[in-house]
């Protein structure tokens, strides 16, 4: 494991040529590589070298049975990592890459087990960040990257989330600002028939349906004492340490009195909630962190909005579901897992 993390800034719109350079040459050698993407800040390694790629599961700590995604520059990189793969995928490919939509396919021989979980399927996407091309590219090979936190916790959205989790585990940290996205890519597998929403992210149901109407999401979680029999299925994940409450219900005013006779009834509590949420409640007075006045706003802030509420040591979090549709699906299903599954039905 390397001493130090080397961090490189660099221009998040045209990328230093020095500073690719080292990153890639850091993949081809073996090591570790931060790197931002759209979605969030992903912790790269060569997708065909075993040994790196086990690197990946031991820094964040992800265990095994929990695969990887590869990333790749292009479409010719296609056969390097996947096989039979059906017109769906390019139709799908062509409409939405490069960008946060990742699809399961069958694996090529190239890639190793670890990375798939000894799976026969592999996940993949073209990242639309000008740093993440740049460095996939360079390399010439896939690169495997999950998101580059600690596993279980936020996913970083920014290089200091990366430090904070991950500071002397990994090699180089190319810190090119904040996200553009913040919430990771929707997973959608091709291996099913009819093909299926496997987690909600950065491109909507609703967008996917329009490509391909038989698309089927019938969320599922599992407790951590349960076994997951497929992966993702996790249900507490993306966690801050304080116990996170989340109120859900039809009707928001009922939803809001919950909400306050909850704060009102407990002691060091924070509330994470949209501007309007936090001016209904400034006469409470608790460390509050705004997610901004729409979805797209709310997956740019929601993962630091957890990390600055857990420095603050609160014991728990009011916060309140947003409506799953567009971008508030992936929200939703952020908040679900973080709240390990303590959502509060208001009638
Ligand atoms: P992360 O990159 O940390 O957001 O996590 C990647 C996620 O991709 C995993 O947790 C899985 O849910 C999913 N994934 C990766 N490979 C596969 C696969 N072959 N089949 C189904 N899901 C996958
Ligand atoms: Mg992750």
């Amino acid at each position: 494991m390397p001493k130090q993390t080397q961090v490189i800034r660099l221009d998040a719109n045209a990328p230093e040529a020095a500073a690719i350079s080292i990153a890639s040459r850091t993949i081809l050698a073996g090591g570790l590589v931060a790197f931002p993407t759209e979605t969030v800040y992903g912790l790269g390694a060569n997708a065909l070298d075993a040994a790196a790629v086990a690197k990946i599961f031991a820094a964040k700590g992800r265990p095994g049975t929990d695969p990887l995604i590869a990333h790749i520059a292009g479409f010719d990189q296609l056969p390097l990592v996947a096989r039979d793969v059906p017109d769906l995928a390019r139709k799908l490919a062509q409409r939405f890459w490069p960008g946060p939509l990742t699809l399961v396919l069958k694996k090529s021989g190239g890639i190793p087990d670890n990375m798939t979980a000894g799976l026969d399927t592999v996940a993949l996407r073209l990242p639309d960040h000008p740093v993440a091309l740049a460095l996939l590219r360079a390399a010439a090979v896939p690169i495997a990257a999950p998101s580059a936190n600690k596993f279980s916790r936020p996913s970083p959205t920014c290089a200091q989330h990366v430090l904070d989790d991950l500071a002397g585990l990994v090699d180089i940290l190319l810190d090119a600002g904040p996200t553009s996205i913040g919430v990771e890519s929707t997973i959608l597998s091709l291996v099913d028939d009819p093909p299926r929403l496997l987690r909600p992210g950065g491109v909507s149901l609703e967008a996917l349906r329009a490509v391909c109407p038989a698309l089927e999401y019938a969320p599922h979680f599992l407790g951590d004492d349960q076994l997951a029999p497929a992966p993702g299925a996790m249900l507490r994940h993306y966690s801050p340490r304080a116990r996170l409450l989340l109120f859900a219900g039809d009707d928001e005013a009922a939803v809001s009195a919950a909400m306050r006779a909850e704060i009102v009834g407990r002691d060091n509590v924070g509330l994470l909630a949209s501007d309007a949420d936090a001016l209904q409640f400034a006469d409470l007075n608790i460390p509050t962190e705004t997610l901004g006045s729409n979805a797209e706003e709310a997956a740019l802030r929601l993962f630091a909005a957890m990390r600055a509420l857990d420095r603050r040591g609160l014991d728990t979090i009011v916060a309140r579901a947003p409506k799953k549709q567009g971008l508030g699906l992936a929200l939703w299903d952020r908040l679900l897992r973080a709240a390990a599954g303590s959502i509060v039905e208001v009638t």
